[in-house]
Formats: C-alpha cells, structure tokens, sequence
C-alpha cells in the first residue's frame, strides 16, 4: 500500500484540484483530507457521512460558583489572565495548565475536557473517505491529523486498498509534519513566481528531513514560463523529479464551481496532463 500526500508550500495552489483528480483516476484507495483547518476535499467528494467522531483535546478550567468563596487566589496565579475579576474562566485564554485547580482551596475548580472538533468516516463515489473538522480558533490540528490518518489505514488495511491519498494541509507547520510522517511519497504542487520557489525550497527541505520522497508539480506553469524553468532547474539541483507541469486552463475554475474532479469534467488536453501527473506518483 502506497501512502501519497499532496502538499504545498501555501493554500490556493490546486493541491486539493490534484488531489480530487486522483481521487477519480486511482482505483482501489482511501482518500483523506488533512487540511482540517480548511477542510475543502469534500466539495469535489460529495461524501456521505457513516461515521461522526468527537475529537477532545485539551481542557479548561471551570469554576463551581456555589463553591467558590471569591478568595482571588486562582485569578492572581493565572499567568493568562483567563479569570475575570467576576470568577470566571475564558475557555478562549485559558491554556489548561491546570494551576489555579490546584490552588484553590475548596475545590472549587475542575478542569473539563475540551471538545476540538470533530472527525468523520464517509462513503463517496470514489470510495472511502476520511476527513475532519477543526473548532474554530482551536490548536492541535497536528493530532486531528494523526487521528484521520490513523482511521484511513485502518479501512485501508481492511480492504486491501492499494493506495492512501492525502490532502495535506499547505505551509511547514505541525499538522503539515503529522502529515508526512510515514508517506511514501510527498507529491508538492507549486506556482511559478518567485514565492512558489521559496515555498517550494522550505516543503523540500521539510520532506527531506523526515526522509520522504518528493516530486513535484508545477500549477499554471505558462503563466510565467521563466518562473516555471527556474523551479525545475531547482528541483534538479536537489533531484526532486518534476513530473508534470499543468496549464492554466479555465476548465479547472469551472470543474471547483461544478463541484467535480477536473478530470471528470474536461476531456481535453488537462486531463492527459493529469493522467500523465497520476501515472507517474501513483505506480
Ligand atoms: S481560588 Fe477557588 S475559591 Fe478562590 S476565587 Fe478562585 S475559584 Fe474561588
Ligand atoms: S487552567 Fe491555567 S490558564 Fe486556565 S484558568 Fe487555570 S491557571 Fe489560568
């Protein structure tokens, strides 16, 4: 079973365009969406929700105020200001440090598990799917991610699906490390300009140093044909394979607007290209 993850330097750069092709084009799969900040897969995926899970992370403090004596001894210890002058917990500054529980001297304050979000097992056309919902202004969206990935090998595993494919989440942070870790390969989609460079440069190196294999795809290349030449002459100096570059095509605007993998709704020439794309990071 191969692991793929689709991942870019920024968001907007048609990781999840790609990703949804592949989700048409690859036969025996379990497809999951990683981006669980900005969870977009299933728009293209239309799935059918089987499974709603809650994820929990973290707590915070609540105080019983039938107990609390107003003392002030948790509000002068909270390093985060999280407790009003009126005995009160800010679920939103509070950090879950769990001291000012300690403190109080009758027990006034417990510390309640924090519901983070939500994570969910679908069916779609394409097949399973597994995907996820980030509370807003919630942290820990790399262990969301350990828990989607983690469901998805299991259906994998069960039905002998030959491949994973992840939408990953853009930039170089935790949820981005939670999913690389353990792929087998790390499909990067870039913009030629020269921010699609430097991101390029940044998610390479991160690949790098998980030890995973990467290759990359050029988006829009004939935007900026110099931009894009740039880029592939850096990914040789770094024998990063480029293994397709994609034209601007106003098919793939419309396939978003339509709600359909791009290769479901074009039969032209970007759908070659993409076929071409899949062949060479699915084998
Ligand atoms: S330490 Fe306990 S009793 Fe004192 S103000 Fe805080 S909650 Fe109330
Ligand atoms: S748990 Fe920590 S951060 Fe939260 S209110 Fe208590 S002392 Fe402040």
């Amino acid at each position: 079973m191969k692991q793929i993850v689709v991942i870019s330097g920024k968001g907007g750069t048609g990781k999840t365009m790609l990703t949804g092709a592949f989700a048409a084009l690859a036969e025996n799969k379990v497809m999951v969406d990683c981006d669980v900040d900005a969870a977009n897969l299933h728009l293209l995926l239309h799935p059918s929700i089987k499974e709603r899970n809650i994820f929990k992370s973290g707590a915070f403090a609540k105080i019983d105020p039938a107990l609390c004596t107003r003392c002030g001894q948790c509000s002068d210890a909270c390093r985060f200001q999280a407790i009003s002058s009126e005995f009160a917990v800010s679920p939103i500054a509070c950090e879950g440090c769990g001291l000012c529980a300690r403190l109080c001297p009758v027990n006034a304050i417990r510390m309640k598990e924090n519901t983070a979000g939500e994570w969910f097992i679908s069916e779609t056309r394409y097949g399973p799917f597994v995907h996820a919902k980030l509370g807003i202004a919630e942290e820990n969206s790399g262990k969301l991610v350990a828990k989607v990935r983690e469901a998805a090998k299991e259906i994998a595993e069960k039905n002998g699906a030959t491949h994973i494919i992840i939408d990953g989440p853009p930039g170089i942070g935790c949820p981005v490390i939670a999913s690389l870790s353990g792929v087998d390969l790390a499909l990067i989609v870039t913009e030629p300009t020269l921010s699609g460079l430097h991101d390029a440069e940044r998610v390479i190196a991160l690949a790098e140093h998980f030890n995973v294999q990467t290759q990359l795809v050029i988006n829009k290349w004939d935007i900026n044909p110099e931009a894009s030449e740039k880029i592939e002459r850096y990914c040789e100096s770094r024998k990063v394979p480029v293994v397709g570059k994609i034209p601007f095509a106003r098919a793939v605007i419309e396939s978003v607007i339509a709600g359909k993998p791009v290769t479901e709704y074009t039969n032209g020439a970007l759908k070659h290209d993409i076929i071409k794309i899949w062949e060479a990071v699915g084998c």
